[in-house]
């Protein structure tokens, strides 16, 4: 028998949650949870937001406190990096060491990316925002009076935005796709971020390139395609991430914009497993990323179950939020292939845009309308699909809605 256990690689809050996972289903030989970064697993949806605004202490991050982990028998290994995988030997490397593995999940999250080195991406006042580090070393920036250019208009652009604007920074947010959130929402709930950002004196510019940054010891500005330079004290890229596959990648497992994993969690490798940021899965006939918290969460809690023979297929609850502001935006489903958007007015102003695939409800944006969520939620998760014009309709009474 196999007594070396579990490791996994990369301790995020995939990593985490497949670790405790496996101790609450009684998992009994040892599991390593191996981290690079000196901090306990914690949760980075607040970096950007609570954190960046000094509201959230450290402490708070943190997923555990770090002797759980002792009291859980997981093996803790901070300051440490996975340097390689032999899928032959089942073992790892760390440096100069080697550890052998019975089953090996990879959660290595991913890479924010820059723009190149040559057009300015790597000089002294540019940032990305993804783990602690980034945060601790751009909130001193964070200062009244001050310029900030943000590229890239995703969650992390408007996130940071957000933060900025409330600390009185002059921002400029840089979009090189027709529209902000191009890739996540419809125009109706770009239309409401664009306004919302407006109103706090965000200045936003869509369907515009940028060439580079410049400066020459530290960057200055953003020069723009046309010629504009944008200037700026400071920048900030929100121009999406790279999977961390390259350990994956090595030890011949098979990588396609991200680890390829089946619908169990298992790669190419049968002792080799994926989760989060890092990992491609099966949903809706197509392999993707899911990018979110939500999905390192389950998938890698459905790793873990089927590491102790569950044997059940992983099926993704897309859902995601953002705040901005004084506003919650709440995901449900995934809105890939929509053909009919409708939009309907909550009270107080409130909003939600509801996204239909050939007459079936397959998402919804609810903006600070959390009960229109819920509900959304549900009628996807269980497949109903209320008419486009019943949703529309202001006086439609939603939660009879689950029932029919
Ligand atoms: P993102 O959601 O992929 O958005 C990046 C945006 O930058 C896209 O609109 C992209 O347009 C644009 N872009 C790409 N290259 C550009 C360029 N050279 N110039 C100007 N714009 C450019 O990624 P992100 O906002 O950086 O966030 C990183 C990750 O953190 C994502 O996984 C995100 O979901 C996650 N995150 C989530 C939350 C949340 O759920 N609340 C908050 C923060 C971060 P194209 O799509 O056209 O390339």
């Amino acid at each position: 028998m196999n007594t070396s256990g579990i490791i996994i690689a990369g301790a995020g809050q995939a990593g985490c949650s497949a670790a405790l996972k496996l101790r609450s289903l009684g998992y009994g030989k040892p599991i390593t949870l191996i981290g690079e970064e000196p901090h306990p697993p914690y949760q980075r949806p607040p970096l950007s937001k609570g954190y960046l605004l000094g509201e959230l202490p450290r402490e708070r991050l943190f997923l555990r406190p770090e002797a759980f982990y002792a009291e859980q028998d997981i093996t803790l290994r901070l300051n440490t990096t996975v340097t390689g995988i032999s899928a032959a030997e089942q073992t790892i490397t760390c440096g100069a060491e080697t550890l052998p593995y019975e089953h090996l999940i990879i959660a290595t999250g991913s890479t924010p990316r820059r723009l190149p080195s040559a057009l300015g991406g790597d000089l002294p006042g540019t940032f990305t925002l993804r783990g602690i580090a980034d945060i601790d070393a751009i909130a001193p920036m964070f200062q009244s009076g001050r310029k900030l250019a943000i590229i890239g208009g995703g969650y992390i652009g408007l996130e940071v935005a957000a933060v900025a604007a409330k600390l009185g920074l002059g921002v400029t947010l840089i979009e090189a796709a027709p529209r902000i959130l191009q890739r996540v929402a419809a125009a109706e709930t770009v239309g409401y971020f664009r306004a919302l950002h407006r109103q706090h004196g965000v200045r936003i510019l869509e369907d515009t390139q940028v060439s580079r940054i410049t400066g020459t010891d530290a960057a200055d500005g953003v020069e723009l395609a046309d010629g504009t330079v944008i200037p700026a004290d400071f920048v900030v890229f929100g121009i999406g991430i790279s999977p961390n596959t390259s350990l994956a990648e090595a030890a011949g497992v098979t990588v396609d914009n991200g680890i390829r994993t089946d619908a169990f969690g298992r790669t190419s490798d049968p002792s080799i497993w994926a989760a989060g940021d890092c990992a491609t899965l099966p949903f809706a006939g197509a392999q993707i990323r899911l990018e979110s918290v939500g999905n390192a969460i389950d998938q890698a809690e459905a790793v873990a179950a089927n590491i102790m023979g569950a044997d059940t297929a992983y099926a993704p609850k897309p859902w995601f939020w953002s705040d901005q502001y004084d506003v919650k935006l709440q995901i449900a489903g995934l809105n890939a292939g929509y053909d009919e958007v409708v939009t309907r007015p909550g009270s107080g102003g409130s909003v939600s845009v509801w996204y239909y695939k050939a007459g079936q409800l397959i998402a919804a944006d609810a903006m600070n309308d959390p009960r229109a969520y819920m509900i959304a939620k549900r009628l996807i998760e269980s497949g109903k699909s209320p008419a486009a014009g019943l949703i529309a309709d202001p006086d439609t009474d939603l939660k009879p809605l689950l029932r029919a």
